[in-house]
């Protein structure tokens, strides 16, 4: 799908089987932005993307190996998954900010460290990064068209969200949740203070985000408030069914909390249970979002 004149958005569908299987059907946005000179692919989907993306590349009179740039938005599994097969057929440098190196440079540290069910499906492997990208730097990707890096933490340590300049398309990863989708951070005061940062942009035209819809005009900022609003209203659920005392565990909290928030419980696991848990470490504010 073509955004504007030099964005395309691939929507990449695939399944996560959560124990004792339960079979997800999730998708991921990959984003192309094409350059006199080069491509530069932001997200490379799960493993065996490369299909896709690179018949769309064909499709539209441009070559695989014109992909000069591959920049992680960060490194979950359903991100980084094609990159080394893409990384081998094109030798496009690999992009990433600091705090995300290790886990794609050693994926067998990342999987360990936190299980995604199926992980090892998701990803083709392991891969070096060539360039590190640190928050407010602009870089110019030729012809004109010049890159600005946000470092939104919060869903990850290292998440960014990347602004096309001139052309105001803000690629923002999984910085921004989806309402009524599984909520997935790991720290969400830093989430709350990202997304407000990215609210604080002016004039921004498109939103690309990883697990939602493009969006555009009026709907760009009316999402980032949705997403605040979606995080207060699950801080509310957690803060109710903890009570005073003590939390039920992590476990149960995360089921209970599905169930009033509209989200089969039967997909309550380890690693959404995790974002529930972050809310308990601020219980002490009622709005975390003001
Ligand atoms: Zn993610």
């Amino acid at each position: 799908m073509q955004i504007n004149k030099h964005v395309h958005a691939l929507r990449i569908p695939f399944y996560i089987t959560i124990p004792p299987g339960i079979v997800m059907e999730r998708f991921v946005y990959s984003y192309l932005i094409y350059g006199t000179n080069g491509i530069c692919l932001i997200d490379t989907g799960v493993a065996s993307s490369e299909e896709l993306i690179f018949d769309y590349i064909r499709k539209s009179d441009r070559r695989v190996e014109d992909i000069s740039l591959i920049i992680q938005t960060h490194t979950h599994p359903d991100h980084i998954g094609a990159t080394r097969t893409i990384k081998g057929e094109t030798r496009a440098p690999v992009a990433v900010h600091p705090a995300e190196k290790a886990w794609i440079e050693n994926v067998q540290l990342q999987s360990k460290e936190r299980p995604v069910p199926g992980f090892d499906n998701l990803v083709a492997g392991s891969v070096a990064v060539d360039r590190l990208l640190e928050d407010n730097e602009v870089f110019d990707l030729g012809c004109g068209l010049k890159l600005q890096v946000f470092h939104t933490p919060g869903h990850s340590k290292g998440s960014i969200s990347i602004l096309l300049l001139g052309y105001m398309a803000l690629f923002s990863g999984d910085v921004i949740p989806v309402p009524g989708e599984m909520p997935i951070y790991e720290d969400v005061l830093a989430l709350v203070t990202s997304i407000k940062r990215l609210k604080s942009v002016k004039g921004i035209r498109h939103l690309l985000s990883s697990w939602d819809e493009p969006r555009q005009g009026d709907d760009v900022y009316k999402r980032m408030d949705e997403g605040l609003q979606y995080i207060q209203r699950i801080h509310e659920v957690v803060l109710r069914i903890a009570g005073n005392g003590s939390a039920p565990d992590e476990m149960e909290l995360c089921r209970r909390a599905f169930g009033e928030l509209g989200i089969p419980q039967e997909a309550a696991n380890p690693l959404v249970a995790k974002s529930f848990a972050a809310h308990l470490k601020v219980r002490d504010r009622k709005n975390i979002i003001q």
